[in-house]
């Protein structure tokens, strides 16, 4: 079927230069290029009118073109077979044949147009690379190359992840490269590339439902140009279309698409072949501007952005074409062919071949080279953001990609996304990185960022100054930092914000750490540190009767009793043994009756005692055994004495703030002292992911105490430091932490050296574009000193009174070693109980003597009792009478007394020797 509009071309060319072209066909060969639609003829007739009239007007070419356009049935290859061949059979000068866009027809057609040796051009996509003709050239760029230049595109955008959701299967022909992408993510132990089929329309919501659930961010669209649009409306309604996410569209006439109903902040990406920007491009467009004002007589202006990429590849096409023709030798020998003969068009691969040697033209869609099936393989494909940036172009002769846009574009162009819209910055509380500000007087209601105060907001508030944006805190589900939860299978926290797109920024004491650099970005560093311990003072103790026992541990004390008693027994039957030990009591009488020995048991246990207490003894033995047991007991009273005075000094002063622990190894080696961490935290994941021993014994310690060791926060571990006693419970914690601490409680000091070294960093979703305008705030709010400035305000000038480094030189001022009454209060009380027994044995001795002498006086006890005491309270009389009858009879009595000494009066003798009367 011949199109009307052809003929109407003709016809107007006839009539409008007539006298021009009559002149000229008189000498010009007229060829005829035949072309097939299986569609709309649409803007293919911009550049089809205005080329082949340039070409008909220029003087010094030799020939005169004129078209032959076939519509073919779509869905009958049979029908559309028998047009071609019409097509064919038809015109004797035709020289070449346009094909249409790919159809079920297209394999019958191609291998007509081969039989006959037909030069055959392409504008459109093809699935599969041709192979072996040499007659055939594609315009549109090589299926595999066009798949490499989207994959090596998508690269540039350096997402870590992405879903492909695809229309049909042609869809996953141009994307078999991007499949392969698994190589160049970022993680390479998860699938990070999920492919989704996209549903019939018109209804797409329930498709897109499904992600916007999920942490996918990045899409890479692949559909028909005419539903783009109402693809992304329908997400719009969603909330799928703002800052965080990322689309890029595989359509070459994706820019065709009016985005501007969309008022949407998302990153929409879209490929084109060529620069609608460019001089040459817009000539070209105004050319077929005019051309459709000579055609239809009518003024029509077409805008460059509503250019299809075949409609370009169409006019490139005629331009190699007629170039070619117009620059052969000789021109193609045309004869009449037929499907259903075996003539053949002899000079088919001739015109081919000379298309493809075209040097000079400048067609619009940029470079063109072909292999020798006719693949075009030179051509560039670019990259374009929403904003109509050039963002990257990919070369397909070298396959290299040039990013067009340098750090700073990149950044001030993510900047301007930022300002227009209300930043959500996840965050929770904690001192002193965000607190609820209390209400200065009753009813006071705070809304919006002033409900909070702290270091993460006073930071939040400079980053925001200096980029330009607003924004709002959001506190975070549970107040937690943000870890992977086993049974939900999903980050929590702050990450999981991120991740859940409820945020664009998170800010608090936020650790960088592998894992979660795996599924967010963080800025710069804006705070170093490391874990340490928090431990508290030992408690100052309060009265200690017995603190003077504390030099010696119990069993010592317990020994040193049991050899004294041992040891004073044995001096005791040594003493008994040894002659030199048995004594003259009356030293003038040369020839004792008998000899005396004083070492009876109180004076063994009296000898011992005096040694040992530093005092000695006036008794002293003399036998030869005896001295060498009673010397051995001195020595060995001299090393305890000595050991516990040394001792004494050390123990009873020791409050000065000596802490039992020093390091992280003395806690793991010990097990009075508990020490715990924060659950869930980067501390815990630290000890949990160690591979030195002592931290993986720590981890397993802590994990098996119970009740258990974790806390939920850090205030409640400081808090469980503080109210366990004795210093029994440590907390490991991050060092900035610690430092405020012990800021605020003056009992709790620092142990050890940092275990490792880490940073907090504003966190962000992977490769969000404003990464690089929040970094360069930290570093300008690093390089400031504001940094430092904030540190000090909220750690240490916010607070009132006193700091605890204050208070602790204070304390320092005080004399050390001073020792108070608490510990000494024991010594006292030995001291009181030592004296009143002796009392109590004085007035037992007392009664007991009453008593002798009312007996020996014939006195009533009373009487006996009232001259004693008399005589006794007298304090001027030193010498007292002895009241016996007779000094014979005394004698008599004193013997009587050696001899029969009662129980009684060895008690009294035994006191008197405790009293060192002997
Ligand atoms: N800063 C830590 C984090 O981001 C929490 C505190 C800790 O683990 O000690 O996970």
């Amino acid at each position: 079927m011949i199109v009307s509009w052809s003929n109407m071309i003709c016809a107007y060319h006839l009539l409008t230069f007539r006298s021009i072209l009559c002149a000229k066909t008189n000498h010009r060969d007229i060829l005829t290029i035949g072309i097939l639609f299986n569609g709309a003829v649409s803007q293919s007739e911009f550049p089809l009118n205005s080329t082949i009239f340039s070409n008909n007007m220029e003087e010094d070419n030799f020939l005169t073109l004129s078209t032959n356009i076939r519509q073919l049935s779509n869905d009958d290859s049979f029908e559309a077979s028998k047009t071609v061949c019409s097509l064919l059979d038809a015109d004797e000068g035709l020289v070449a044949v346009f094909g249409p866009p790919t159809s079920p027809a297209s394999p019958l057609i191609e291998s007509i147009v081969k039989n006959l040796n037909v030069p055959y051009i392409l504008t459109s996509w093809k699935g599969t690379s041709y192979d072996g003709s040499e007659t055939f050239l594609n315009f549109y760029p090589d299926n595999e190359r066009l798949s490499k230049g989207i994959a090596a595109l998508v690269q540039s955008l350096e997402w870590n992840g992405f879903v492909i959701i695809y229309e049909t299967e042609e869809g996953l022909v141009r994307l078999q490269e991007v499949l392969k992408g698994q190589s160049w993510m970022r993680k390479t132990n998860q699938d990070f590339i999920r492919i989704r089929q996209l549903n019939r329309g018109p209804d797409y919501k329930p498709f897109f439902k499904h992600f916007k659930n999920s942490t996918e961010t990045n899409f890479i669209l692949d559909c028909k140009t005419e539903n783009i649009l109402p693809i992304l409306q329908q997400v719009r309604t969603l909330g799928m279309l703002d800052i965080h996410f990322n689309y890029f569209l595989t359509s070459l006439d994706a820019h065709t698409v009016d985005y501007s109903s969309l008022d949407t902040n998302a990153n929409i990406t879209t490929i084109r072949l060529f620069d609608y920007k460019s001089e040459e491009f817009k000539n070209a467009v105004f050319k077929w501007s005019l051309s459709q004002l000579r055609t239809y007589n009518k003024r029509k202006e077409l805008n460059p952005y509503t250019i299809k990429t075949e409609t370009v590849l169409f006019h490139d096409a005629l331009l190699y074409l007629i170039d070619a023709l117009n620059g052969m030798p000789q021109l193609p020998k045309n004869e009449k062919t037929s499907c259903y003969g075996f003539d053949s068009l002899r000079d088919g691969t001739e015109l081919i071949k000379a298309m493809r040697n075209r040097e000079y033209l400048e067609p619009l869609s940029g470079p063109i080279q072909f292999d020798e099936h006719g693949n075009r393989v030179d051509f560039n494909l670019h990259l374009y953001n929403n904003d109509e940036e050039l963002l990257a172009t990919w070369s397909g002769l070298n396959g290299t990609t040039t990013i067009a846009r340098n750090y700073d574009e990149t950044t001030s162009a993510a900047v301007s996304n930022l300002i227009k819209i209300k930043v959500i910055v996840s965050t929770r509380i904690g001192e002193p990185y965000l607190m609820k500000v209390p209400p200065k007087y009753e009813g006071e209601i705070l809304e919006g960022n002033d409900r909070y105060e702290g270091y993460s907001k006073d930071l939040m508030d400079q980053v925001a100054e200096i980029i330009g944006f607003t924004y709002e805190l959001v506190l975070t589900e549970n107040n937690n930092y943000g870890n992977w939860d086993e049974e939900k299978k999903r980050w929590n926290g702050l990450v999981g914000d991120l991740l859940d797109k409820k945020a664009h920024l998170a800010i608090c004491d936020l650790t960088i750490t592998h894992e979660r650099q795996q599924v967010v970005d963080f800025s710069m560093p804006f705070m170093t540190l490391g874990i340490s311990i928090l431990h508290k003072y030992p408690d100052k103790r309060g009265t200690d009767l017995f603190a003077f026992l504390e030099p010696f541990d119990i069993s010592v004390w317990i020994y040193s009793a049991t050899l004294y008693l041992v040891v004073s027994l044995i001096l005791f039957f040594i003493a008994r043994m040894t002659p030199g030990d048995w004594e003259n009591p009356h030293p003038c009488d040369e020839n004792p009756e008998m000899l005396e020995n004083i070492w009876g048991i109180k004076n063994c246990h009296w000898a011992t005692l005096g040694t040992i207490m530093n005092q000695g003894c006036d008794i002293l033995p003399k036998g030869i055994s005896s001295r060498m047991a009673l010397g051995m007991w001195w020595f060995f009273a001299l090393i305890i004495t000595n050991s516990y005075i040394a001792n004494l000094t050390a123990f009873l002063t020791k409050d000065k703030m000596e802490l039992p622990i020093k390091s992280a190894e003395d806690l793991a080696k010990q097990n009075k002292i508990k020490y715990g961490l924060l659950r869930f935290g980067s501390t815990e994941a630290f000890f949990k992911s160690s591979n030195d021993s002592i931290y993986q014994r720590m981890y397993m310690n802590m994990k098996s105490q119970r009740p258990t060791v974790f806390e939920k926060d850090n205030a409640d571990g400081v808090q469980r430091v503080c109210n366990t006693k004795n210093s029994l419970y440590a907390f490991l914690m991050e060092s900035t932490q610690i430092e405020y601490a012990i800021e605020k409680k003056c009992k709790l000091k620092q142990v050890g050296n940092w275990l490792d070294t880490k940073s907090y960093g504003i966190a962000m979703p992977i490769n969000a574009p404003y990464r690089g305008a929040i970094n360069k705030a930290v570093l300008t709010l690093q390089e400031s000193g504001n940094l430092t400035k904030l540190k000090k305000k909220w750690w240490k000038d916010v607070r009132k009174g006193d700091s605890c480094e204050d208070v602790r030189n204070k304390g320092k001022d005080e004399k050390e070693g001073d020792l108070d009454l608490a510990k000494t209060t024991g010594t006292f009380l030995v001291l009181a109980v030592g004296v009143s027994i002796g009392i109590s044995i004085g007035i037992l001795e007392f009664l007991w003597n009453v008593r002798n002498v009312s007996v020996e006086e014939h006195l009533s006890y009373w009487e006996a009792l009232k001259n004693e005491l008399a005589f006794a309270t007298n304090i001027f009389i030193y010498r007292k009478k002895i009241k016996s009858s007779s000094a014979e009879s005394s004698t008599e009595r004193k013997s009587d007394k050696i001899e029969n000494k009662s129980i009684m009066q060895n008690m009294l003798h035994s006191a008197n020797s405790l009293m060192n009367i002997n």
